[in-house]
C-alpha cells in the first residue's frame, strides 16, 4: 500500500511529511483513460495542487478543472492549451474574467456572471466561447432538485437561453453539470449521467446554436473505509461510453468532459508523523503527534463530526468530511504487544484529536505513524500557518524512486 523503506528513509529529514507516489497516481489516470475512451479528463486542481503532482497527473494529456485564476496560470504554465482549461467557479470578478479570458474557457456560474463576461469581451474587442454551469432539475440520489449557490437553475437557463444567445461578444456552448462527488454507486452515477444527457437535449431545443461541450463534473469516488466497496470503474466507464455512443449520434460535434480530482491523486499519497510524546491521564493513555489538526485535518474534523453530530451515520459534507473511519492509521514498529490509545496532536487545542480509543501496537516517542488517504483534499485543506508550526514536507516519490521535496 505505500513505500516503508522509502518512509524509512526520509523520517531522517522530516519528522512529518505527505508522501505522493508517481507510481499510484499513473495507475490511477490510466485507468480513467482506458475506462471512459470517448471522454476527456480535466484534473481538479483544488485537490492536490503540489508541483510534481500536478505536472504528473497532465503528462497523461489530462486538461485542468480550474477553481481560481492560479490555477488558471499553472496549467497555461503547463503548455495546456486554452479549450483543456475550464474555469469555474462561484463569484468570479471582473478582474479574474480579465485575466483569464484569453487562456481558459470561462464557465459562468450566473447569470450576472454571464453579463460581465460579455462586458469584458466587448471591452477587449473580442467574440468569447464560454459555458455555463446549469443547476439541474434533477437531483444527484433521485427525488426534488434542492436550492444551491452553484450555477443556474436548470428552469432559468432555458427561459434565458434566447436572450443568452442574442449576447453579441459571447457564444455560450457549454454546459457544466456537476452536483456531488465521492460516489461509489454505478447505479447512481448511470442515472446521473443519464440525466445530464437528457438535460442537453432539453436544452439544444430552445438553443439557436449546437452545443459543443459538455462538462459532465465529477462523481467518481475512491474508497476511504476498509468496509468501501471500490467502485467498478471499467464497467463504469463501458456504461458512459454505451451511453455516449447513441447521444454523440445526435451531437457529433460535442466534447465530453469528466472532472476528477479524487480519483486521479487521493490514494496516492499518505501522511506520515512522529510520536513526540506519551501520557497516562487519569487512566487514558494519549500519544502526542506533530502536525495533526494542522498538517492534515480531516481526522480531526472526523473527530468533530463524531463527537457533535450525534448520528451514527454523519452526511458527508465535502471535502472536509466523507464519512466516519475514513483513515487508518498504521503505527511503523515491530512491536506486537498492542494497547488502547487517544491519538492527539501538539497544538494548543483539545480540538486537535485525531483517534479515539483505537488499539495500537504499543508506541515509544519517535516511531512513526502513517495515516491513508492523504493524496487528496489533505495538505491544501489544513491550517498550517496555525500556531506558527514549521508545517510538513510534502514529498513526491518518482517511480523511478527519487524523491522530490517540498518545503515551506
Ligand atoms: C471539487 C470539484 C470536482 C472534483 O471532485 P473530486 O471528488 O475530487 O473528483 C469536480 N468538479 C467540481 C465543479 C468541483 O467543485
Amino acid at each position: 500500500m505505500f513505500d516503508v523503506p522509502v518512509i524509512q528513509k526520509e523520517l531522517s529529514h522530516h519528522s512529518s511529511f505527505y508522501l505522493y507516489h508517481e507510481k499510484k497516481i499513473l495507475e490511477a489516470t490510466t485507468q480513467l483513460k482506458e475506462s471512459f475512451p470517448t471522454v476527456e479528463f480535466l484534473y481538479s486542481m483544488k485537490t492536490n495542487a503540489n508541483p510534481s503532482v500536478v505536472d504528473c497527473v497532465l503528462s497523461q494529456g489530462f486538461g485542468v478543472d480550474a477553481a481560481s485564476v492560479a490555477e488558471v496560470m499553472a496549467g497555461v504554465a503547463r503548455g495546456v492549451p486554452q479549450h483543456k482549461i475550464q474555469f469555474s467557479a462561484p463569484g468570479k470578478s471582473k478582474k479574474h474574467i480579465e485575466e483569464t479570458i484569453d487562456h481558459a474557457i470561462l464557465v459562468a456560474d450566473s447569470l450576472n456572471e454571464v453579463q460581465l463576461i460579455q462586458t469584458v469581451a466587448q471591452e477587449k474587442g473580442i467574440v468569447a466561447t464560454i459555458g455555463i454551469r446549469v443547476h439541474p432539475s434533477f437531483s444527484f440520489l433521485g427525488g426534488a432538485a434542492t436550492p444551491s449557490k452553484f450555477g443556474v437553475d436548470e428552469e432559468q437557463f432555458l427561459e434565458a437561453l434566447p436572450v443568452l444567445d442574442a449576447l453579441p461578444n459571447l457564444e455560450i456552448r457549454g454546459i457544466h453539470i456537476h452536483v456531488q462527488s465521492q460516489e461509489l454507486s454505478h447505479q447512481v452515477l448511470t442515472q446521473y449521467y443519464t440525466n445530464q444527457l437528457t438535460l442537453v437535449r432539453r436544452a439544444q431545443e430552445k438553443a439557436k446554436h449546437p452545443f459543443t461541450f459538455l462538462n459532465m463534473g465529477s462523481g467518481i469516488g475512491i474508497p476511504y473505509s476498509l468496509t468501501d466497496a471500490p467502485l467498478d470503474v471499467p464497467g463504469l466507464g463501458q456504461t458512459l461510453t454505451g451511453l455516449l455512443k447513441e447521444f454523440l449520434v445526435d451531437f457529433p460535434e460535442m466534447g465530453i468532459y469528466v472532472e476528477t480530482g479524487r480519483y486521479a491523486v487521493g490514494k496516492s499519497g499518505v501522511y506520515v508523523t512522529t510520536v513526540l510524546d506519551k501520557k497516562v491521564s487519569r487512566g487514558k493513555t494519549f500519544v502526542i503527534l506533530e502536525n495533526t489538526l494542522n498538517g492534515f485535518i480531516r481526522p480531526s474534523l472526523e473527530q468533530l463530526v463524531r463527537k457533535y453530530s450525534g448520528e451514527s451515520t454523519p452526511a458527508a459534507s465535502e471535502p472536509l468530511f466523507t464519512k466516519e473511519n475514513a483513515f487508518q492509521f498504521i503505527a511503523l514498529t515491530q512491536e506486537t504487544q498492542e494497547e488502547t490509545v487517544t491519538l492527539v496532536g501538539n497544538l494548543c487545542t483539545a480540538a486537535d484529536v485525531v483517534a479515539t480509543d483505537i488499539t495500537l501496537p504499543i508506541l515509544q516517542v519517535g516511531n512513526a505513524i502513517v495515516i491513508t488517504n492523504a493524496g487528496s483534499y489533505a495538505a491544501v485543506l489544513s491550517p498550517m500557518q496555525f500556531s506558527s508550526q514549521i508545517p510538513p514536507a510534502e514529498l513526491f516519490c518518482t517511480s523511478q524512486g527519487d524523491v522530490i521535496t517540498y518545503q515551506k
